[in-house]
């Protein structure tokens, strides 16, 4: 058998990347086309808006399609930001935006707990789906430390770290213990489950 296709619902190069050296020589990664309108992520959770977004790439394409979604759920917020995470400042917010609307939100609360989730989906060229999540568990820090990563990385103090925020780790550390990199540990293992 040669080569096979998997066509990213995203159009990043770095995500690209990362994709092609988990899964090795036996696929070939494609970027999203970009011809395609954008997915209106409307679904109330991660897992909905990942499925519909690799749904509509696997439709568009004929091939096996990935997408991923992910959220911070604040527990003292009763889960938010969560699914609606990149928009919480407002339509056109940044990470930074984001933070500032999270410690406003914030102020006052004692219960500082949160967690990242990613969920991972995969639709095959004739519509079987398979999705995987990964999550992080932390605590969201009383103001914006760091300035690596994106995001929320420079509010969130992960349980499994040294006390520093992910915007004060390097792209290895924070990869060691982050939500998307447990998620796509568990790609090899949904493709071949997704066939
Ligand atoms: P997306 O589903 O990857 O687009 O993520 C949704 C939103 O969650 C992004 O706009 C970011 O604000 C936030 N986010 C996702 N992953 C991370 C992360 O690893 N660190 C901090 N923020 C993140």
């Amino acid at each position: 058998m040669g080569r096979r296709r998997l066509v990213l619902a995203t159009a990043n190069p770095g995500k690209a990347r990362e994709i092609a050296a988990i899964l090795g020589p036996d696929w070939t990664i494609e970027p999203r086309p970009d011809n395609l309108p954008e997915t209106i992520e409307d679904g109330d959770t991660l897992r909905a808006n990942a499925v519909k977004k690799a749904r509509e790439v696997a439709a568009a394409t004929a091939a096996m399609a990935l997408a991923d979604d992910t959220g911070l759920f604040v527990e003292a917020l009763g889960g938010a930001p969560g699914v609606h995470s990149a928009r919480y400042g407002g339509p056109a917010a940044d990470g930074v935006v984001n933070c500032r609307k999270l410690l406003a939100e914030l102020e006052g609360k004692r219960n500082r707990r949160a967690h990242f989730e990613t969920v991972i989906a995969v639709v095959g060229p004739t519509g079987t789906v398979g999705t995987v999540s990964g999550r992080a568990d932390g605590i969201i820090a009383p103001h914006q430390v760091g300035t690596d990563g994106f995001g929320y990385d420079p509010l969130f103090i992960p349980a499994d770290g040294d006390g520093r925020t992910f915007a004060q780790m390097s792209p290895e550390e924070k990869n060691a213990i982050s939500h998307r990199a447990r998620a796509l540990a568990k790609l090899g293992e949904l493709l071949v489950r997704t066939d």
